[in-house]
């Protein structure tokens, strides 16, 4: 071989004695055959073959399988974001003619595709009431296919009765799935409770960090995995093995960080709740949040993210508090090693159950800091509130 064509080719190394803790990463787009006969014969390796650097990479599958053994999964597909899992899922599995129903409190975008995308393509999309069985029975149809299901419920944090869908949902012949990013399967585990397909955003909890988009969608069946996977591979949908290494080397640490979270967000809670300008705090595992029996029924854990949302009149001094906070950032997602405010808007995304209490909600996430610099910044945010809502009460008299 001359010089150049040197350069191009890889020489070969030992790995003999060589073994260490971290997943491979293994870039690859072109997967190389020993023979031409192998290679005209690809199609024999089956779903779980590799034959082009799309649909998996060991690097990819690694993950798959961890998540698969944490999930209780037959097969998980990954995608490149949570959204990405929840509108692969309806995409894949719906057809021209078909009904899905979807909770009103489900995640902004998953609203969006299903008054959307999902109409452009023939498929019936309708909200139910996710605290309401009866109202979920009502609106079942012969057509229902799919439904989907997310607890709790985006911003407002309605727990749903999941044994009881399921047995619904199943009754009727059709499928059941749903948005599993909040609970994770260290508290939640719906594939055991009779669902057939769940959905995680692995760029909250599991990647951790902020700097990674990747989702998971978790199949109990093998082949509601390859109907997934098929359709996929025909939209060009892969993920990168970076990412997928990113997420491998988050989920190491995953259970820590999420006890972490936990045990912040119940401090936290607690200043929020006590204070004049709150109404009530939104989390599972109070009293009193909707469904926080259903959530003691069936949840192992709870996820360090809350709503908080304020008496009226205080709401409007809360744009100008949160620039107070030195330790906790503005911004959307949560999950991550850094704590996350986050004021919502949720009236315009209920349609079937309309929000009686100050549109203005704030999403907490709390990371991992330490806990006495989060509970300063939260005071000071708190004690700029009583400020700002002080002023106001007096400009108005
Ligand atoms: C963040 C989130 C998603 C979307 O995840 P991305 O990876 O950001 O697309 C989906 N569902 C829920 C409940 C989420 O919180």
């Amino acid at each position: 071989m001359r010089d150049k064509t040197k350069l191009v080719h890889m020489p070969v190394v030992s790995t003999d004695g060589f073994s260490a803790f971290g997943a491979p990463v293994h870039r690859a787009s072109t997967i190389v055959f020993p023979s031409s006969e192998a290679y005209s014969t690809r199609g024999d390796r089956g779903p779980e073959g590799y034959s082009y650097g799309l649909y998996g990479t060991p690097t990819t599958r690694i993950l798959e399988a961890k998540l698969s053994q944490a999930a209780g999964a037959a097969r998980t597909l990954l995608v490149p974001s949570g959204q990405g899992a929840n509108a692969i899922a309806a995409m894949a599995l719906l057809s021209q003619g078909d009904h899905v129903l979807i909770p009103d409190t489900v995640y902004p975008a998953m609203r969006n595709l299903a008054t959307h995308d999902l109409p452009r393509l023939g498929i019936h999309a309708e909200f139910y009431d996710p605290t309401s069985l009866d109202d979920l029975r009502e609106r079942f149809r012969a057509e229902t296919k799919l439904v989907w299901c997310e607890s709790p419920g985006s911003t407002t944090m309605e727990v749903q009765d999941y044994p009881a869908i399921v047995e619904i949902a199943h009754k009727g012949g059709a499928l059941v799935g749903c948005d599993n990013t909040w609970a994770t399967f260290i508290s939640l585990k719906p594939l055991e409770m009779g669902f057939d397909i769940v959905s995680e955003a692995i760029t909250k909890y599991a990647s951790g960090h902020a700097d990674v988009l990747l989702g998971a969608v978790m199949l109990a069946d093998i082949s509601i995995a390859e109907k997934i996977r098929g359709f996929m591979g025909r939209i060009g949908i892969g993920v990168s093995p970076d990412d997928a290494w990113l997420a491998l080397r988050g989920l190491e640490t995953m259970y820590l960080r999420y006890a972490q979270s936990r045990r912040g967000a119940e401090l936290l809670v607690q200043r929020f709740e006590v204070h004049d300008s709150v109404e009530r705090v939104l989390w599972p595992p109070l009293p009193g949040s909707p469904g926080h029996e259903i959530w003691q029924r069936d949840f192992r854990d709870a996820a360090g993210v809350f709503s908080v949302v304020f008496k009226d009149g205080a709401s409007a001094g809360v744009p100008q508090a949160l620039d107070c906070l030195k330790v906790f950032a503005i911004g959307a997602s949560w999950g991550g090693t850094r704590s996350l405010v986050a004021p919502m808007s949720i009236s315009r995304s209920r349609s079937v159950r309309p929000w009686s209490g100050d549109d203005m909600i704030l999403r907490v996430s709390v990371g991992v800091e330490d806990i006495l610099d989060l509970e300063d910044d939260i005071r000071k945010f708190l004690d700029a509130l009583t400020k700002t809502s002080a002023q106001n009460t007096s400009e108005t008299v």
